[in-house]
């Protein structure tokens, strides 16, 4: 949204009257010009006047004496700012798995690694946008049937892929919303007994015991969790061997992308994980659809380590910024209703509200996972020696941060910047207000341009020196 340049000046005008101006960007730098930053203060400073009201719930008037630091979502519609910046770590942790870097050696890109694609089973048939050969093929064709409840289960429309419809069952009644729900829920401890058998299975095709394997193989992973329409996960995987002391060798004994695609498949089809809840028992495997393909360290087409490194980062952000279409964890069912979402969706977060709320499920901890649909737990996860952490990235960050500051004596010298063993104490978040919030924003357009330009005039000199 454009914002009228007579509002903007009023906006600026009404930041600079009510708000302590070094304060305020201060705030806005140290959050990184997060859209919700979280305001602590020393717990020693508690007495004074202006933080001890801050820490009694009532709001200061500005940011002086606070330190402010980002909010870390991972959400665009909750912060833009911390989105992007998780955004970017994603992406160099997938890759420096990948391909090296951020510590990790550029040996890795020549160790044995597959892509793999896993879906969820059927829950009942569902409305799809299908082509083939960039035509798009009808929904469910074939002689017309009907459900007990009536409904046609042939579909003859050509779907686009965003039509509301795509991905919601053809009898919603018939559909097995609990079934869906707890194999969210589930998934995760499939995932587990696939690692298991791939060893299994490994072994097995190389012609030796596991225990011997165990030796000689580690198998590193990163996964990358994508919901699909029909409010199902699917999981992105990339597998890496390595060797089991040093990560940055590849395993002594010689694995080809073949053997290791083959024994994942094999493992994949072995999965069958017995859940039981009060009276109801069911079998968790995975579905029909499974997608492998060697990764190649030298290629430039679609399977080189760099496409599949975009491919997985763009899934590990769309995931955690867009989730299923529920902003946030719900507080009642009430929010549930309100959400703007297809009736499938909304369906599928009651189903797991409900079972939330049924002492039978309490061990799946269903209500606090209802806006992921039952998926408990992260959108990215790894093997631990995969690649750096999410840790390790931040770290990295706020050590630069710190730098940073010391170079500039007055953050030292003014009480908005406090080492590391003062005791923090949270008194708020967000901005004060609405011209606060702005500026946070306009400073965050203007240092990503600054970086941009900084860019920019780096490559120009590096040409005019003639080392391009
Ligand atoms: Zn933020
Ligand atoms: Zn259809
Ligand atoms: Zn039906």
């Amino acid at each position: 949204m454009e914002m009228s340049d007579f509002l903007v000046d009023e906006l600026i005008s009404k930041v600079s009257e009510g708000s302590n101006w070094e304060a305020l960007n201060r705030a806005a730098k140290t959050s990184r010009y997060c859209s919700r930053p979280i305001h602590l203060a020393p717990a020693s400073h508690l007495l004074d006047g202006d933080i001890a009201s801050a820490a009694l719930g009532l709001k200061p008037d500005n940011y002086q004496g606070l330190y402010s630091k980002a909010c870390g979502s991972r959400r665009h519609n909750l912060c833009p700012s911390c989105s992007k910046i998780y955004k970017g770590d994603a992406r160099q942790l997938i890759g420096s798995g990948l391909i090296g870097g951020k510590g990790i050696s550029e040996e890795v890109s020549n160790h044995p690694q597959i892509f793999a694609t896993l879906t969820a089973p059927s829950f009942g048939p569902v409305h799809r946008s299908i082509s083939s050969a960039g035509k798009p093929e009808r929904c469910h064709p074939g002689p017309r049937s009907y459900c007990p409840h009536g409904m046609t289960l042939s579909c003859t429309e050509r779907h686009r892929e965003n039509d509301e419809i795509v991905g919601s069952p053809l009898c919603p009644e018939c559909y097995d919303y609990k079934g869906a729900v707890i194999w969210n829920a589930m998934s995760t401890k499939a995932w587990q007994r696939t690692t298991i058998y791939l060893r299994r299975e490994l072994a097995k095709l190389m012609g030796i015991s596991e225990a011997e394997l165990k030796k000689l193989v580690r198998i590193s992973y990163v996964k990358v969790i994508e919901f699909q329409r029909r409010g199902l996960i699917h999981l992105h995987i990339v597998i890496r061997a390595d060797d089991p002391e040093n990560v940055e060798l590849k395993p002594s004994i010689s694995i080809s992308t073949d053997k290791l695609e083959l024994a994942f498949r094999l493992a994949v089809k072995r999965v069958r994980v017995p859940v039981e809840f009060g009276e109801e028992k069911r079998i968790i495997t995975w579905g029909e659809q499974i997608d492998t393909r060697a990764i190649d360290a030298g290629s430039n087409g679609p399977g080189s380590t760099k496409a599949v490194a975009n491919y997985l980062a763009k899934y590990a952000t769309k995931s955690a910024t867009e989730s299923a279409g529920f902003e946030k964890r719900f507080k009642d069912a009430g929010q549930i209703e309100l959400a703007k979402v297809s009736p499938h969706l909304r369906k599928m977060a009651q189903t797991a509200w409900e079972l939330g709320q049924d002492p039978n499920y309490s061990s799946l901890n269903l209500a606090m996972w209802a806006h992921d649909l039952g998926h408990r737990g992260h959108f990215l996860t790894k093997s631990r020696r995969f690649s750096v952490t999410f840790k390790y990235l931040r770290e990295i960050r706020s050590n630069w941060q710190a730098a940073e500051h010391m170079e500039h004596q007055e953050y030292q010298d003014n009480d908005g910047f406090f080492g590391s063993e003062v005791e923090l104490i949270f008194v708020g978040q967000g901005w004060l207000c609405a011209a606060d919030a702005y500026w946070a924003s306009k400073l965050r357009a203007d240092h990503e341009e600054a970086r941009v330009l900084a860019w920019e005039q780096f490559m120009e000199e590096r040409e005019l020196e003639g080392m391009w």
